[in-house]
C-alpha cells in the first residue's frame, strides 16, 4: 500500500512527537525516582544520628563507620583505646587514635589551652562523667589541675604509643570524636560513591554535596528563643554547635555546663549561649565551636581567622 508523501510526513510527525512523548516520560519517571529521599536513624556516641540521602546505603556506611570510632575512642567503653590508655598511662593506638589526639594537642596549641582533652579529671569531679552533678570544694579542683595541660600528652611517632607524663592523667575526647567520626563517614560515603548525603549527629551537621541540585539547609536557633533564628545552606561543609543548653545542672540559681574552662577548673563562663562553627570537615568544626565557647566572642573570633573559610554564629 502505498501511501502520499503528504501522508508520510504526517507518519513520521506523529512517530517523533511519539518518541518524545515516551523519551520525556522515563526521564521524568527516572527524576522521580531520583528525589526519593532516605532516612535513617541511630542512637551512636552518646547521641541522636540521623542520615538523609538519595542512596539507599548511606545510612548502613554511616553508622557503621561512627560507631568503629565510637568503639576506639569512647570513655564509656571499657575496652575502647581511651579507656585502656586512661587506665594504663600508656598504650599503642591505632592510627585513628594517634591521628585525633595529635590533632587535640594542635588545637590546644592553636586555642592557647582553651581546648584540651586532658581535662577529664575536672569533667569527672563535676560529675559530668556519670551525671552525678555536683560542686566541688576549690581544693579539690586545685590539686586536680596540676593533671591538666596537652603538653603532658608524649606521642611517640614511631610506633603509635600514647603516654601521659603524671599518673592519674586522663583524656576525654568528647569535645572532638564526633567531628572526627563525621569526617571517617563522609570518606567511607566518597568511596563507595555517594556524594550527597546530609549527617546530623545530634545537632552537629556534615553536609556532602546537594540536595537534588541545591545546597542542604539547616536551622539553626538561640537556644533561648523559641523561634528559628535563621538558616544555613551548606554545601560540602560541617556545621558544630557547642552551648550551655543540652549538659548542665542547676545549683542555686547558677548554670554549670559540661564545657570546662582547663585554666579555671570550673565550667566555661564566657557569657555566652551556643557557638555555631562552620567549616570544611567535621573535625575542626567540633574542636573550634568548644574552643570559642570556652575563650568568648572576641578571642573566638581571633582563632577562628587563622581558619580560612570558616564562619561562626556566635550567641
Ligand atoms: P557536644 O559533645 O555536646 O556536642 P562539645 O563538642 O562542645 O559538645 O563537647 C563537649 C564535651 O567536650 C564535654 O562533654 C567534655 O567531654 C569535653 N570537654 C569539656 N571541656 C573541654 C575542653 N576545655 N576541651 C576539650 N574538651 C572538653
Ligand atoms: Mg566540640
Amino acid at each position: 500500500m502505498a501511501y502520499s508523501l503528504k501522508t508520510r510526513k504526517y507518519l513520521l510527525v506523529l512517530l517523533i512527537i511519539g518518541w518524545g512523548a515516551i523519551f520525556i516520560y522515563q526521564v521524568f519517571g527516572q527524576l522521580k525516582l531520583t528525589r526519593h529521599l532516605y532516612h535513617d536513624n541511630r542512637l551512636l556516641m552518646g547521641t541522636f544520628w540521623e542520615v538523609t540521602s538519595t542512596d539507599r546505603k548511606a545510612g548502613a556506611i554511616v553508622f557503621s563507620e561512627a560507631g568503629r570510632i565510637e568503639g576506639l575512642l569512647s570513655k564509656y567503653i571499657e575496652s575502647s583505646e581511651i579507656s585502656r590508655l586512661n587506665r594504663a598511662g600508656k598504650l599503642k593506638v591505632s592510627p585513628d587514635t594517634f591521628y585525633i589526639i595529635k590533632k587535640s594537642k594542635e588545637f590546644w596549641q592553636l586555642s592557647d589551652g582553651a581546648f584540651d582533652i586532658t581535662v577529664e579529671p575536672i569533667v569527672a569531679l563535676w560529675g559530668f562523667s556519670n551525671r552525678e552533678y555536683m560542686v566541688p570544694a576549690d581544693k579539690e579542683i586545685k590539686s586536680v589541675l596540676k593533671l591538666i595541660g596537652s603538653d603532658k600528652i608524649i606521642l611517640h611517632e614511631k610506633n603509635y604509643v600514647v603516654e601521659f607524663k603524671l599518673p592519674g592523667m586522663k583524656i576525654d575526647l568528647g569535645g572532638i570524636a564526633k567531628g572526627f567520626a563525621l569526617d571517617c563517614a563522609v570518606k567511607k560515603l566518597k568511596s563507595n560513591n555517594i556524594n550527597n548525603c546530609l549527617i546530623n549527629a545530634g545537632g552537629q551537621v556534615y553536609a556532602l554535596g546537594e540536595k537534588f541540585g541545591a545546597p542542604w539547609k539547616i536551622a539553626i536557633k538561640n537556644p533561648r528563643e523559641p523561634e528559628i533564628s535563621g538558616t544555613l545552606e551548606l554545601k560540602n561543609k560541617c556545621a558544630s554547635t557547642s552551648g550551655d543548653y543540652e549538659q548542665f545542672f542547676l545549683k542555686a540559681g547558677r548554670r554549670y555546663c559540661h564545657i570546662i574552662n582547663p585554666k579555671t577548673g570550673y565550667p566555661a563562663d564566657s557569657r555566652l549561649t551556643s557557638v555555631t562553627v562552620i567549616t570544611d570537615e567535621g573535625l575542626s568544626a567540633d574542636a573550634l565551636s568548644t574552643a570559642i565557647f570556652i575563650l568568648g566572642k572576641k578571642k573566638g573570633e581571633k582563632l577562628l581567622e587563622k581558619f580560612p573559610g570558616s564562619a561562626a554564629r556566635i550567641f
